[in-house]
């Protein structure tokens, strides 16, 4: 079967550095289907209406190991405290780029607005911008800088990368690369969808729903994460 990459990397932070890439998959729906069948062995190469109900029949009984042999390797570029968050993911693989190895690049998130903190959720912000966004852009664009220039000080006097890298904040970029399992990927897209993600994960998993729909479109639609 030839594969279908469509729409392979998608910006999402709106500063054309944070984005997400599919760089391969295997498997689409028709491959859970042939591995719920298998005991009757059958296979199809091509999904039909019976195969749409096998397939909501699984998801809605949770007979979801069938979903578990269609993958996903994605190259995400985020930041670090966004990195943070979803590596807590634990069923997937990561590598990630070093900063033993490399020298960090001056590659920081800068949001586009500065939201106030939410008084209803303690994690959340709200949907207004702070009353001084200008101050606060400043401020926040300041310790970046600072940090930066300590980073490179820090190298010229011949400190490691290793320990040098501690004085980075964790708005700078980081890149690795994520493997997953449809199975888990819905278990993620369900988690980071929710209004209560941080609004910047919430942008990578839409990104990743427009990635892997055109492989996929029956199951995201049956978990109502596509109407
Ligand atoms: C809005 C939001 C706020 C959060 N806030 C915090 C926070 O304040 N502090 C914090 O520490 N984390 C926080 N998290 C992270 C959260 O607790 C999870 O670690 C993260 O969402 C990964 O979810 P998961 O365990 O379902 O995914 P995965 O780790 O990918 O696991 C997938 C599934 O596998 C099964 N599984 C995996 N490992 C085990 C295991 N050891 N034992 C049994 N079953 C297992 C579970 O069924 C699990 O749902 C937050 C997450 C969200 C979405």
């Amino acid at each position: 079967m030839e594969k279908q990459m469509q729409q392979s990397e998608i910006y999402c932070l709106g500063d054309s550095i944070g984005r997400i890439s599919l760089i391969d998959y295997m498997g689409d729906e028709t491959k859970i289907i042939n591995a719920a069948r298998v005991s009757m062995g059958k296979s199809i190469l091509k999904m039909e209406d019976k195969d749409i109900k096998l397939l909501e029949y699984l998801i809605k009984h949770k007979h979801e190991t069938p979903l578990e042999h269609v993958s996903f390797t994605f190259l995400v570029k985020c930041p670090l405290y966004i990195a943070r968050q979803w590596l807590r993911h634990r069923i997937g693989s990561f590598n990630e780029i070093s900063a033993r190895y490399t020298e960090i690049k001056e590659e920081f998130y800068i949001p586009l607005e500065f939201k106030q903190q939410s008084d209803v959720s303690k994690q959340c912000s709200t949907d207004l911008e702070v009353e001084t966004p200008n101050l606060a852009l400043d401020s926040y664009k300041k310790a970046l800088k600072q940090s930066y220039e300590q980073y490179q000080n820090l190298l010229l006097m011949g400190v490691s990368r290793e320990q040098a890298r501690g004085v980075l904040p964790t708005a700078m970029y980081t890149e690795f690369y994520w493997s997953i399992n449809l199975r888990a990927l819905l278990n993620f897209l369900e988690l980071r969808l929710d209004k209560h993600a941080q609004r910047e994960m919430q942008e990578y998993s839409k990104a990743i729903v427009k990635l892997i729909q055109p492989l996929v479109p029956n199951t995201l639609r049956i978990k109502d994460i596509i109407s």
